[in-house]
């Protein structure tokens, strides 16, 4: 029988590889909700090709745009963050959360308090949230499949096995585009250098965090939420082919480890599918061809970013919420060319040590914490970067 399917984030790079596995499985899925910020046109365009029976922007100026788009289809149209959450609120078997940034954990924590199964890409919303999102997943009875590549290796590493056994967790990070440079030149990468990753396709945010090497710093706040290990027992090591997308070692000594193509459909199909399999279009992997798997311990004083992450999660209270939000304001202001690529992680640096952040107890909390980091980061952007 189909299962129901809503897709926050569907205009995106995640977007798109479900709905690329949902399209080839047309019988397996009813989608209930696709939503998108701004890209009105296109949401319309892919509500009509799935059949959806709302599309929602967050954005809600793009409602009009988006009601014109959908005129005659018989599908709902909303915008606004509150129709976001209604949209995330509607029961389905499988929510998939792919808004990048803050702005999905609202929606996210929606599915979250109906008890939903929750394929979470949306890594930002748990960084920010963190104990509030796990304590909100456990009283409500929700599952969350981690669909980032290395959270969804380490969970299915750890399949059959008990929490208390592992020795430690890798996350593999493959270095991103300026790994073998000169910290120099680092300084002055442009967007289109840091966003040409070698190895994944992927939307600009994730791709300028994975140069800075931020998004490894929020996959270890992530993982340590998702998988109660301790901070000693996990650890980076940079992977550069990333064909490995990270491992478990048990207290045996036993390393288990998942190797993929670097195409994010095999991830969330993993979570699709969970606990079964399905089919991707992927080529087998070859490693003859690939021939040679390396690792490398990562460089904390040309990428900085990791030690920050993990001062911030060891510091605790509302430090990961803030550390997220100046990063995303950080990113922005790289993106539109305002501040130069090495100070993203200053700014980040910096907000994190003029701000003092309260544990925060609830997703109100989290948001005000978040608006305040914005608005300090911002104004370092504005008064000391520029
Ligand atoms: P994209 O930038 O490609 O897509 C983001 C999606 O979120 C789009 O649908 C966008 O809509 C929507 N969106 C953006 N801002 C808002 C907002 N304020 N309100 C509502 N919707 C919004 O991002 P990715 O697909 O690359 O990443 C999505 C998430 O998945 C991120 O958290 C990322 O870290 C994570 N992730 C991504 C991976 C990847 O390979 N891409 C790998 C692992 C994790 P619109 O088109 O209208 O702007």
């Amino acid at each position: 029988m189909a299962r129901s399917l809503t897709l926050l984030g569907a205009t995106g790079s995640i977007g798109a590889s479900t709905l690329d596995l949902v399209r080839r499985n047309p019988d397996d899925w009813r989608v209930e909700a696709l939503t998108a910020n701004c890209s009105a046109g296109e949401l319309a365009a892919l509500a009509r090709e799935f059949g959806a029976k709302i599309a929602v922007v967050g954005d809600e100026a793009c409602l009009p745009e988006l009601r014109d788009a959908l005129a005659g289809s018989g599908i709902e149209a909303a915008g606004g963050v509150e129709a976001l959450c209604e949209a995330a609120s509607r029961a389905v078997d499988m929510t998939v959360a792919a808004i990048v940034g803050t702005a999905g954990l609202a929606p996210t924590m929606k599915a979250v308090e109906r008890g939903g199964t929750i394929a979470l890409a949306n890594k930002e919303a748990l960084v920010s949230a963190g104990d509030v999102m796990t304590a909100a997943v456990a009283q409500h009875g929700a599952t969350l499949l981690p669909t980032d590549s290395e959270h969804n290796a380490i969970f299915q590493c750890l399949a059959g096995n008990e929490i208390e056994d592992v020795a430690r967790i890798t996350l593999t990070a493959s270095g991103g585009p300026l790994r073998t440079w000169p910290i120099e030149r680092i300084a002055t990468a442009t967007p289109a250098e840091a966003i040409a990753h070698p190895n994944w396709s992927m939307g600009a945010k994730i791709s300028v965090d994975s140069a800075t090497m931020m998004n490894k710093g929020l996959e270890f706040i992530e993982a340590h939420h998702l998988f109660p290990v301790g901070l000693q027992r996990l650890r980076i090591v940079v992977h550069p082919q990333s064909v490995i997308h990270s491992m478990v070692e048990y207290r045996d000594r036993s390393t288990l480890a998942q190797l993929g193509p670097s195409d994010m459909r095999v991830p969330i199909a993993s979570c699709l599918a969970y606990p079964a399999r399905m089919e991707t279009p992927l080529e087998p992997l070859d490693l003859a061809s690939i021939g040679q798997l390396t690792f490398e311990a990562p460089d904390e004083t040309r990428f900085p970013a990791t030690r920050l992450a993990r001062e911030a999660i060891q510091q605790g209270g509302g430090a990961p919420a803030t550390l997220n939000a100046a990063n995303e304001v950080a990113v922005a202001a790289f993106l539109d060319g305002r501040v130069a690529f090495g100070q993203i992680t200053q700014i980040v640096e910096e907000t994190l040590a003029t701000l003092s952040a309260p544990s925060p107890g609830s997703m109100n909390d989290v948001l005000a914490l978040d608006a305040d980091a914005r608005a300090m980061a911002e104004n370092l952007v504005e008064n000391r970067f520029v």
